[in-house]
């Protein structure tokens, strides 16, 4: 696409016309963008080079009973049957008594990385004896923080090789994520290393790797509430906690165990507001924390009961970054009935464990394509390009067949439609 002059600094109706000119779509195409451009004043204010709005369906989970109060979730996904795996895995648990999540202190680590050090042990101890100046020299460059009770806790130095120094700096952030504040803090922290100590920065940038805001939940099942058909409570339970061990064992299985996880987990980070890519990376990072790659979750069996529990790092938002200003955040936030960032974050964990449970179950009962099918089918047709009336019937002939794939089901779409001309219709 050939554009002309600097795309950022025209308005929509001269983007739109750039991309008219160029012909690089049809009109339906280009009504298209037009049309899903819903609220283009927020989607300059959010991003660069804005043209349209990008839709996800948002769908609610529910059966959520955590730490003794129940709730409701919004789940943004483009997946079929997370939200369904979602309440089905909640469902059970809260017959057992619901989730017991907790989150820790709402710290974040800064990294200041100090490079071509001449002697890095000389100068770590300078830096740690500089610790309450560089502290307060923090927190003055973000006052709000502290005065919200939050802002720089501590610091410590990590000599990384013989030339590379990180001086993390714990930031309380209260009910924000963080990242902006930070940033800002650290990069006047570094000016004063830089000033003070004579070193050389090469950069300052909060790490997501967040070791220091973790949230737990876990769950105790008793096996009768996991019995299906014609096979025990215990066995399934037992198949359960097997998969959970080979989830810790081999990390082709780990990462998909984990992939799961994230299927519930991105879906409320998206439905709030959240940077998921800060969570994602952070998971996988603490998922591989004692140096191979693990599941996040695991369940045990005792005579009674399958118990399960995961642990990772939840640096969400309450207020910050798009939280404020999508007007979808709010109503969701809402609708959970949350009100704060750590109890938000205890929600977000317990999805995970409850997705993480739905699909083991599948997995080690029906196979995963069961549950799955419908909707599969019913994303396969519109794909093949059937109507909302064509769906049902198309959906029919390929569950008959045993078809799932789009040849079938353009040729099953043909046919139907054939036979629709030669009925007169
Ligand atoms: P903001 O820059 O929006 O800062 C948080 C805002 O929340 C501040 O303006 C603060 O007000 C306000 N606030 C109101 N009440 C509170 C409270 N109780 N506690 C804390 N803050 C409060 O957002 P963040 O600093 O949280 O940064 C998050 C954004 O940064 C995300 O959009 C993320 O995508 C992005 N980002 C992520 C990076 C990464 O993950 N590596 C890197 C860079 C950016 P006041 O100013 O008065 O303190």
């Amino acid at each position: 696409m050939q554009i002309y002059g600097k795309f950022y600094q025209k308005s929509w109706d001269e983007r739109m016309k750039q991309i008219i000119q160029s012909e690089s779509l049809n009109t339906v195409q280009t009504q298209l963008l037009r049309d899903s451009a819903v609220n283009k004043s927020l989607g300059d204010t959010m991003i660069e080079n804005y043209i349209t709005d990008y839709h996800f369906p948002e769908g609610i989970a529910f059966h959520y009973l955590i730490n003794n109060k129940d709730y409701i979730v919004p789940m943004v996904t483009e997946e079929p049957s997370v939200v369904a795996a979602s309440s089905h895995g909640a469902a059970i648990i809260a017959k057992a008594g619901g989730f017991f999540a907790k989150s820790s202190e709402r710290m974040m680590i800064g990294q200041i990385i100090l490079e071509e050090v001449t002697d890095v042990k000389k100068t770590s101890e300078e830096l740690k004896s500089l610790e309450k100046v560089l502290l307060e020299i923090a927190n003055k460059a973000h006052p709000s923080l502290k005065k919200r009770g939050g802002g720089a806790k501590w610091l410590r130095v990590r000599i990384l090789d013989y030339d590379l120094i990180s001086v993390d700096i714990a930031i309380d952030v209260q009910e924000a994520m963080g990242a902006n504040m930070i940033n800002t803090m650290l990069e006047a922290v570094a000016l004063n290393i830089k000033n003070k100590l004579q070193q050389v920065i090469l950069m300052s940038i909060l790490s997501n790797y967040a070791t220091e805001c973790i949230a737990k939940a876990s769950c105790k099942i008793p096996f009768e509430l996991l019995s299906k058909d014609n096979v025990s409570g215990k066995s399934i339970a037992q198949k359960i906690a097997q998969a959970s061990r080979i989830a810790q064992l081999d990390v082709y299985r780990a990462t998909t165990h984990n992939k799961g996880i994230m299927n519930g987990i991105d879906a409320v980070v998206m439905a709030t507001g959240n940077d998921w890519r800060a969570i994602e990376s952070g998971a996988h990072a603490y998922a591989a924390r004692n140096g191979r790659y693990k599941g996040l979750s695991s369940w045990s069996v005792d005579d009674n009961y399958l118990s399960g529990e995961i642990e990772l790092p939840l640096p969400i938002g309450f207020v910050g970054g798009s939280i404020g200003i999508v007007p979808l955040v709010k109503v969701n936030q809402k609708l959970m009935n949350v009100e704060s960032a750590n109890e938000l974050e205890n929600v977000i964990v317990s999805v995970g464990l409850a997705q993480n449970l739905a699909a083991l179950l599948a997995l080690v009962t029906d196979g995963i394509q069961k549950g799955h099918m419908k909707l599969q089918l019913k994303s396969l047709v519109t794909a093949a390009g059937a109507k909302d009336t064509e769906k049902e019937e198309i959906i029919k002939y390929m569950l008959a067949e045993g078809k799932r794939d789009l040849a079938s089901a353009k040729t099953i779409l043909a046919g139907i439609r054939k036979r629709g001309k030669n009925d007169g219709h």
